[in-house]
């Protein structure tokens, strides 16, 4: 079956007597035995529920593993994946990565002894020279957040494994839909739910997906001995949000694309990263392993008060963190959603202040340029010599 079909084409409630056609919330804690030594299905919700699995089997389905996990969090998620890691073992992250991963790898792991190492992985061979006998872990993203580079997920699969590493993708800016690096080579695909999976800013959560059964049984071990599983009506709320996963990404692409190149016309604007702007060379790698470009972008205006009255000076986007809801949102990487990041690899990647990045939604088109013409008309006044210097 192709992916729209198997967005809302699957087995919503197995062996349940009363065949509903949506999954129920089992909200339940626990679960009780015909006798003391009997083998039940489901024992206890935090090692198993019957509403998680079936969303933990429609994203298996949806990335082509084989295995699904899901968690409280995007941050549970990946927190689950480093406790494949001991004492003295090493990761190694491309240099732009999302603050809170940062946050986690170079100020949580250090306690247990787990060093993140960061390079820049466009040019994996320059990459792999990163690489040590105790990497055990290569983690990157691809589209990178919040700049937009293209990383070569195929051959950092080759590198990961020549080096005896696993590869581990954040596929959260992409979505199943756009992209399955499992297909590419990687060995774990981890998701924010948070972001296109939900879709609509009123769920946190997190997903690993893997295709290798030993894997599989560290991470199902993992998740039931730390205990930060998806709950039942969360889990319900993800498969609610899965059946229009295509319908709003196809919707936001567009919009997005309307949005890009329009910011690519304005005089204010000095960059925009988006790999729906197909005069970009660099974008030609990301058409082969991805099949769109999605809806969050950034875009540069040379001046950091200028980029902040734009951002401030919009209706329809809504100043938050996160993206890939229905409703657009605009912020600023470097004091929001990347502030985490620890300051000497923030010197390292050299993330611009005046960075704005925008997350699409599904509004009418003409509505969101309307309300961006309006908010850089205002911003221009506001401050006359940034625009002009720009120009
Ligand atoms: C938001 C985000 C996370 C963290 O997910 P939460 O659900 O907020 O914990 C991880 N990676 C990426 C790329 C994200 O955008």
């Amino acid at each position: 079956m192709k992916f729209a079909t198997r967005l809302v084409n699957f087995e919503p409630a197995p062996r349940d007597p009363y065949k509903p056609i949506v999954t129920p919330i089992y909200q339940t804690a626990t679960f009780t035995r015909e006798t003391m030594d009997a083998e039940a299905e489901y024992d206890y919700s935090r090692s198993a529920n019957p509403t998680r699995a079936v969303l933990e089997r429609q994203l298996a389905s949806l990335e082509n593993g084989s295995h699904a996990f899901c968690f409280s969090s995007g941050m549970a998620a990946i927190t689950a994946v480093t406790r494949l890691l001991r004492s003295g073992d090493q990761i190694l992250s491309d240099l732009d990565l999302y603050g809170g991963t940062c946050r986690l790898f170079s100020r949580v792991l250090d306690r247990s002894g787990i060093r993140a190492c960061y390079a820049d992985a466009l040019d994996p061979d320059a990459f792999a020279k990163h690489l040590t006998p105790a990497t055990r872990l290569v983690h990157i993203e691809s589209p990178t957040n919040p700049l937009f580079h293209i990383l070569d997920i195929q051959r950092l699969s080759e590198v990961a494994h020549a080096h005896g590493a696993l590869l581990s993708i954040d596929n959260s800016v992409m979505s199943p839909y756009l992209q399955n690096p499992l297909d590419l080579g990687a060995d774990i695909v981890i998701h924010s739910g948070t972001k296109f999976l939900g879709g609509h800013h009123d769920v946190t959560c997190g997903a690993v997906i893997v295709k290798d059964e030993a894997l599989a049984k560290q991470i199902r071990f993992i998740s039931n001995a730390e205990g930060a599983a998806l709950s039942p009506f969360d889990s319900f709320l993800l498969l609610r949000g899965l059946k229009t996963l295509k319908l709003r990404i196809d919707c936001q692409q567009k919009n997005a694309l309307s949005v890009a190149r329009w910011l690519a016309a304005r005089k204010e604007v000095t960059q925009v990263f988006y790999p729906g702007l197909a005069e970009e060379n660099a974008y030609q790698l990301h058409h082969r392993q991805a099949a769109g470009p999605g809806s969050v972008m950034s875009f540069t205006t040379g001046s950091v008060a200028l980029s902040k009255a734009i951002a401030e000076s919009t209706h329809l986007f809504h100043i938050a963190v996160s993206f890939g809801s229905v409703s657009s949102s605009v912020s600023m990487p470097a004091t929001m959603s990347h502030a985490s990041v620890p300051p000497e690899l923030l010197a390292q990647r050299q993330l611009p202040g005046d960075l704005v990045r925008v997350s699409v939604g599904v509004e009418d088109e003409e509505d969101l340029i309307a309300d961006l013409h309006q908010a850089f008309e205002k911003a221009a006044r506001l401050h006359p010599s940034s625009s002009s210097a720009s120009a």
